[in-house]
């Protein structure tokens, strides 16, 4: 089943590389290059998933989470933030301001869709057998 997914990168190669890939598994991109446009549409569209990266020009995506999560109405679709944050207690850090998991660039072309789709069964926990 498609999945509408909002994704807010600013670096185009990035931006198109991921659009690519969720297109390729027949998925339904929503390609956005700054936060601000990003949360307004997150709002408007209710996606199914966010892809969000962190810097980016005007709102970061840590603002971006902050705002989206304060919204009912958004509050449990699947964040995840990608981007080439390295250093100790980044993921945390990612993690606090409400992101619900973290994907690391540079993207991996093999694992990138199958590791997304991982991320909404995020707040589903399987049914007790
Ligand atoms: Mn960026």
């Amino acid at each position: 089943m498609p999945l509408r997914i909002l994704v807010v990168e600013d670096n185009e190669p990035s931006l198109n590389l991921m659009v690519y890939l969720l297109e390729a598994f027949g998925h339904k991109p929503l390609p956005i290059d700054n936060g601000e446009e990003g949360l307004k549409t997150a709002l408007r569209e209710k996606p199914d998933l966010i892809l969000c990266d962190i810097h980016l020009p005007g709102i970061d995506g840590y603002e971006v989470v902050r705002r989206l999560k304060a919204e009912p109405n958004c509050r449990s679709i699947p964040t995840v933030a990608v981007t080439a944050l390295a250093m100790v207690g980044d993921r945390d850090r990612v993690l606090e301001a409400g992101f619900d998991g973290y994907l690391s660039k540079p993207i991996d072309p093999e694992t990138f869709v199958e590791q997304v789709e991982a991320f909404l069964n995020l707040g589903h926990p399987p049914a007790p057998i």
